[in-house]
């Protein structure tokens, strides 16, 4: 025999009912008849609760009493049958005169007590069950009504009452046996005392109700039919990605349910597990849907964790002082008087010192807590053996959760790191010695954060999401959408990572969007949702909005942005940058934004500041990590001058060249932007960096190709016709290069720490000679690649492969 309980979003609607009476139906055609529980409808616990509230201030709420009986009333005339609607009608008044008059009486009397409390929403539960008991009788004539009051026995307790379990086992049993030919309702939730007075099990105990009876007629399954699939691996409403569970251990159950969104009432697994029956937790939304379920040992899946729970807000008690230590007892005191006034200590860690304990309460506890301590222990407070009490507000608590991780090793590693790598701070930590569980205390704003950040850790199967903040939509921007637009099915299948753009800036608008910016649309959402651009408000909103896994790429060549690197790797975001000018202006600040990314255990890439695409910065660095040493790099890093160089050979005149070099795109407006060189100084002094020299601009030497005259010239046109009159110096050294079977390159150099740009001749032997269009060249020589050197040549301008590049070192930021 099974028992199945049905809570309110089963009972508070007609579709929930539907549903309901469909699944009584499959059981009972199994030929054996299940017992039914039954909550009070969704929304009416809270809603009689309210208006005892009221009436101890001497409120009535007419209106509220009146919405409560027009959800009962609407059920009715929905589901019954004209003529059947009066005796329910009927029965159903009944119940709201009494409510009705329990709540004057608290009004007369301005006082509640738990007694009058507990009488008053035991309604709930005896309108809802009466009524569906009423519905089901039109398929099951033999459906009844049964108020568990008179079948469960309590303590006093008013409000949370402890349950007689073999009175009330023996009461069931008796009354079941007796009833062998009805299908039974109970009310779930309520119970009564020893002299008869309605008591309740706690706030959502129609739950334990269902296990009690199972229980007590030690049926084969207790199925608790709620409004969602099952337990989640996370809160839902925090962790999009959280995921129903299908097995979980009676232990994993009880510390899932204990915190966040609960979806089952804790005590409810006791009696199921002292009788080993399964609990099934299914969806009245979804009946097909498989649920979890809870069992004594059914745990096949070999996850480590099984799931994040998290109390969304607490406070914590922080006591401190020598009196503490050495001294035995002095916790029992303060935690029994605690325990006395009723305050419920949620989480505890003591040091090993004993110099101090920390726990953590509800925050409506918070003030009694600190003065109950402060009378308790007034004497050690005045000796200084004991410090102020300190409490802290505004906090979560955060816990994974599983059996299996006494099993397997590292789990607070990958906790801990998640949490420091996205900036959390861990207030206070705590790990029973069970290993079921380990808590942590964060602040209240990290908590969604460090929810994803944690589920994204541990549930690897499922995809990395990287929050991604994105300045600049030039070119480089705009292809880099375009990428990763038609790649997401790939990235998603083969590194399981999931790019979400959530902002987007340029110089004119800004956009955020949590869940996104859609790639294929982009520009129009941002023309026309976009608000005006703010780069410091752009920084902040990024901050604000706390994703985890967060990058900020730069597309922009401009120097505003760089000077919010620093603070942006403070907030334990990642930067993936195109733009040059941070890593090649002063040398501080290089060694700033390296040092800062390191210490917030964040990442910082610029493959695309050398090279394009090409990979010369990573395989530096590579070489750099696994002890090797750089003793002499040769590069053309100027795709424009290369182009130049290539092209300038037999009849050509050098101006030409130039200006084809223009017409065809691979110049600045001016020419001169790229053939002073500076550009490739930049990346020069990156390398050289990188390589572990501490150099600045002034440091490296540039040849300059062009004569004075041509970098003087007032306007481009100027230029060009000082470059033609300077014609004859250029054909000369062609002439040279060529009669001596050499060729003409300009080639940025490290050795021994310096760096230098110079237009050199070489012959058919150097790995520069053979260089087509505008490819980028470099050689590094090595200890280990003395010989020979390792060479990286290819494409190194354009925006298809800098957006790649961009787009790996994105990629790179999910997956180290
Ligand atoms: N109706 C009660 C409550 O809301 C019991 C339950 O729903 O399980 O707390
Ligand atoms: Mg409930």
């Amino acid at each position: 025999m099974k028992v199945l309980k049905f809570g309110g979003t089963s009972v508070g609607s007609t579709e929930g009912i539907v549903n309901m009476l469909d699944i009584i139906k499959k059981e009972v055609q199994t030929g054996e008849k299940p017992v039914v529980v039954l909550s009070a409808m969704s929304g009416i616990t809270n809603m009689l609760t309210k208006m005892a509230e009221e009436a101890v201030i001497g409120e009535g709420n007419q209106e509220l009493l009146q919405e409560v009986l027009d959800r009962h009333f609407a059920v009715v005339q929905e589901m019954l049958p004209i003529q059947q609607q009066a005796p329910v009608y009927a029965q159903l008044k009944i119940y709201f005169s009494e409510v009705e008059k329990i709540l004057s009486a608290i009004q007369n009397l301005k006082e509640c007590s738990p007694k009058s409390l507990d009488l008053v929403i035991s309604y709930g539960e005896r309108c809802a069950t009466f009524l569906v008991t009423k519905i089901a009788e039109q398929y099951f004539p033999e459906s009844l009504f049964v108020d568990a009051a008179t079948i469960i026995k309590t303590d006093s307790n008013f409000g949370n009452a402890k349950v007689d379990t073999r009175l009330s086992e023996d009461l069931i049993s008796i009354f079941y046996n007796s009833h062998a030919d009805s299908l039974l309702f109970i009310t779930g939730f309520i119970a009564s005392d020893q002299q008869g007075q309605t008591t309740t099990l706690g706030r959502g105990g129609s739950d334990y109700t269902a296990a009690i009876v199972g229980s007590a007629l030690n049926s084969s399954e207790i199925q608790i039919w709620t409004g969602v699939n099952g337990m989640m691996t996370a809160d839902p409403r925090m962790v999009k990605k959280a995921f129903s569970l299908t097995e979980l251990s009676y232990t994993e159950a009880m510390e899932m349910s204990f915190f966040g969104a609960r979806v089952i009432y804790p005590p409810t697994m006791i009696p199921a597990f002292l009788k080993k029956i399964p609990i099934i937790i299914k969806s009245i939304l979804q009946p097909d849907f498989t649920g979890t379920v809870i069992c004594h040992s059914c745990d096949s899946s070999d996850l480590p964790i099984k799931g994040i729970s998290s109390i969304n807000e607490i406070s914590i008690i922080n006591l401190q002082g020598s009196g503490m230590v050495g001294k035995a007892g002095f916790s029992g005191k303060l935690f029994s008087l605690l325990a006395h006034e009723q305050i419920n200590v949620i989480m505890i860690t003591q040091s090993s010192s004993e110099h101090s304990i920390t726990f953590a309460i509800k925050p409506e506890d918070a003030v009694k807590a600190q003065r109950l301590i402060e009378q308790e222990f007034e004497l050690e407070l005045q000796a200084k053996k004991l410090e102020q009490p300190e409490v802290e507000e505004g906090l979560s608590i955060l816990a994974i959760v599983g059996e299996n991780m006494k099993k397997t090793t590292g789990m607070s590693g990958k906790l801990f790191s998640a949490l420091g790598r996205n900036g959390v701070n861990v207030r206070a930590i705590a790990q029973g010695s069970s290993e079921h569980n380990i808590s942590v205390v964060i602040l209240q704003q990290d908590l969604a954060k460090a929810l994803n950040a944690v589920h994204d850790e541990f549930f690897t199967e499922l995809k990395k999401t990287l929050n991604v903040f994105c300045l600049g939509t030039g070119n480089i921007g705009k292809t880099l959408f375009r990428q990763l637009y038609e790649h997401r099915d790939f990235l998603q299948k083969h590194n399981g990572i999931q790019v979400k753009i959530t902002g987007i800036s340029n110089s004119r608008k800004m956009l955020f969007e949590e869940e996104g910016i859609p790639l294929d649309s982009w520009q129009e959402e941002l023309d026309q949702a976009g608000e005006p651009a703010d780069l410091q408000g752009f920084v902040a909103k990024m901050k604000e909005m706390n994703l985890p896994n967060c990058v900020f790429v730069d597309n922009t060549a401009s120097p505003k942005p760089i000077t919010f690197y620093e603070e942006i790797f403070k907030s334990n975001v990642s930067v993936v940058t195109s733009n040059k000018i941070g890593n090649s202006s002063s040398y501080s600040q290089y060694r700033t934004f390296k040092d800062t990314a390191h210490t917030h255990g964040v990442d910082f890439y610029y493959e695309t500041n050398v090279g394009a695409g090409l990979p010369i910065v990573r395989t530096l660095k590579d070489l750099m990590m696994s002890g090797d040493r750089v003793l002499l790099i040769e590069a053309v890093l100027s795709g424009t001058i290369s182009f130049i160089f290539n092209h300038f050979k037999g009849e050509a005149k050098f101006h030409e060249v130039v200006k084809l070099a223009q017409e065809k795109g691979y110049t600045e407006p001016d020419p001169r932007d790229d053939l002073n060189g500076k550009d490739f100084m930049r990346k020069m002094l990156i390398l050289a960096r990188d390589a572990g020299y501490e150099l600045e601009a002034e440091d490296v030497k540039i040849d300059n190709i062009l004569p004075g005259s041509c970098l003087n010239a007032q306007s481009v046109t100027d230029f060009y016709k000082e470059l033609e009159a300077a014609d004859d110096f250029f054909e000369k050294l062609k002439k040279e290069a060529e009669q001596s079977g050499k060729a003409l390159r300009y080639i940025g150099k490290l050795e021994d720490g310096k760096v230098s740009i110079t237009l050199q001749m070489v012959d058919e032997s150097h790995p520069f000679f053979v260089l087509s269009g505008s490819d980028n060249i470099i050689a590094f020589t090595t200890e280990r690649y003395k010989e020979r050197p390792l060479v990286v040549k290819g494409p190194g301008a354009g925006a298809e492969v800098t957006a790649a590049g961009v787009f790996a070192d994105i990629v790179n930021v999910g997956t180290h």
